[in-house]
């Protein structure tokens, strides 16, 4: 009898480990492009904040160079004025005739240069000897400002650059630039006084486009701001303690550093260049957030859509996963249904060919079968044998212990005649009711006795009582049809009958035996 596989189920549940690996691969491979996405994006941020770093440098370095160029060609021209000047004074011993015919020259250099403000000549005792100011102030004295304090003590005749003041004649704020008058003896004569008007200074600075939070200075050597845009009154002349900026401009000509701002706080990129003629420098700064700000509007953009690319790619894995993992179930469903339909078969094909009671062969089985080997015995010319068994006296041992107690006994019954078919190409089947048979392929007459009474004894070796039955216990009558080799014309049927004659007889002689006829 076939046994019914019991694992299908189990089988069909459990999910084999290639199933979980597409799932890995998507997972691996949708990871490994969020994270390539990520990287050449960080990288091109990267890339365009170095590069707009390096631009606004380029940027400020040519835009100092051109305000420090500038602006030293308004002091050179101050300082040319001042030599002449100063050359005219100390060569002609100062006389009244010579300061009267000095005026309108000094008037003609202060019109021809829209930064001076003002020339002026004073004495030795800082009385004001000529000047270029409309109203005249004869009692007007200098002798207490820096500048005429510095040339009297010393003897350079070298030009002076000062902090910022307001004008004593106009009230304007200028930039004082002096020198040292001396007498025919080198003694001191008195000062010569160029000033240069800070508002003129401030539209030169604003002329230069540094953004909204840019800032440009110009300093004296000692740090002293002479002026600074955005303009406030009080940067002028204001001098900033302990500033970087000033420590790295006093050792170097030019130079660039990244600062914030010890006036209004902002951080700046600063770069700074020395006049080349004139004890003065300018720095240069502009906001890092104007610098960056192009780079950030575009990297924000970037972020934004790196961001909706990651969340598509995020949304698209879970969408494919799912969709594997349902592909997935839907697999198993199928090939789970698939198993259960050929189980089903199987069963059915099982039901088909045997018996229910006993699970041996039925007669449907029975009839095809011993066609075949009919056959077969024809062809090979090999002997057949037929055994028709019939259990004794069943009528009475239903009548006495029941019906479902014959069922067991003929379930019994069949599993001992099956223990006597020790060949592979024996054959045993229920015949109908307490009937069974046996095919004998290759078996003679006296193999064939052999067989069936070896069936009958295991019968009787079960013992089963039957207190009906002359022996008391359940017995088997066996008839045999045997056949040297098949002719053409033995039929199915002329077998079973013969071996059903048989079987008579043994049932007349007595039963609980065998009679073989043929051979
Ligand atoms: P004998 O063959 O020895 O001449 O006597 P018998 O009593 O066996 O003969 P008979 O053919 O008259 O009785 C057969 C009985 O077997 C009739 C029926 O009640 C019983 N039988 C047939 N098929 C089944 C079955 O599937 N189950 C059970 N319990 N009894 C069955
Ligand atoms: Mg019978
Ligand atoms: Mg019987």
């Amino acid at each position: 009898m076939k046994s019914i596989p019991s694992d299908v189920e189990n089988d069909a549940q459990t999910l084999p480990g290639p199933e979980g690996r597409p799932f890995l691969a998507a997972g691996v491979f949708l990871a490994l492009l969020t994270a390539v996405l990520i990287a050449t994006n960080v990288w091109s941020a990267w890339r365009a904040y170095d590069a707009a770093w390096s631009q606004a440098s380029k940027t400020s370095r040519n835009l100092g160079h051109s305000v420090a160029n500038q602006l030293d060609s308004v002091f050179s021209e101050v300082d040319r004025v001042l030599h002449t000047l100063g050359f005219i004074l100390e060569s002609s011993d100062m006389t009244p005739a010579t300061l009267e015919a000095l005026q309108p020259i000094m008037v003609t250099h202060v019109s021809r240069a829209e930064y001076l403000h003002g020339l002026f000549v004073y004495g030795p005792e800082g009385q004001w000897l000529v000047h270029t100011q409309p109203a005249q102030s004869r009692q007007a004295n200098n002798s207490d400002r820096d500048y005429f304090i510095f040339h009297r003590e010393n003897r350079s005749s070298r030009v002076l650059i000062g902090k910022p003041l307001r004008s004593r004649s106009t009230g304007d704020w200028i930039i004082p630039v002096s020198k040292r008058i001396d007498d025919a003896y080198g003694e001191f004569a008195g000062v010569l006084l160029a000033t240069v008007r800070v508002d003129q200074i401030l539209r030169l600075l604003n002329g230069f486009d540094i953004g909204e939070n840019g800032a440009i200075s110009l300093s004296l050597v000692d740090g002293t701001i002479v002026l600074r845009r955005p303009y406030a009154v009080e940067d002028l002349g204001r001098k900033l303690p302990n500033n970087p900026l000033l420590s790295a401009a006093s050792s170097a000509r030019t130079g660039m550093a990244r600062l914030r701002s010890p006036i209004d706080g902002v951080k700046r990129l600063v770069v700074f260049e020395h006049l080349p003629n004139n004890p003065l420098f300018i720095a240069i700064a502009l906001s890092e957030k104007e610098i960056l700000s192009q780079w950030r509007d575009a990297a924000q953009v970037q972020l934004a859509c790196l961001l909706l690319m990651v969340s598509v790619i995020g949304l698209s894995t879970r969408y494919v996963l799912r969709s594997m993992r349902l592909r997935g179930a839907s697999d198993r469903a199928l090939r789970t249904a698939h198993q259960q339909i050929v189980h089903t078969n199987s069963q059915l094909a099982h039901l088909v060919d045997h018996d229910g009671l006993t699970g041996i062969l039925n007669r449907r089985a029975f009839d095809r079968r011993f066609e075949e080997i009919l056959g077969q015995s024809r062809r090979y010319g090999r002997p057949v044998s037929l055994v028709l068994f019939d259990v004794d006296h069943f009528k009475a041992y239903n009548d006495h212990y029941g019906h479902l107690a014959g069922d067991e006994c003929l379930r019994m019954v069949a599993a001992a005649l099956s223990k006597a078919m020790r060949r592979p190409g024996d054959v045993l089947a229920r015949y109908g009711g307490e009937e069974f048979v046996a095919i004998l392929p290759d078996t003679a007459a006296d193999g064939a006795r052999a067989v069936a009474n070896a069936a009958r004894e295991e019968v009787a070796r079960l013992a089963l009582d039957h207190v009906a039955s002359a022996e008391g216990i359940v017995t088997v009558s066996g008839g045999v049809a045997a056949a040297t080799s098949a002719a053409a014309d033995l039929t199915a049927s002329a077998v079973i009958e013969q071996a059903d004659q048989a079987l008579y007889r043994a049932k007349k002689q007595g039963r609980n035996r065998v009679v073989v006829t043929g051979g």
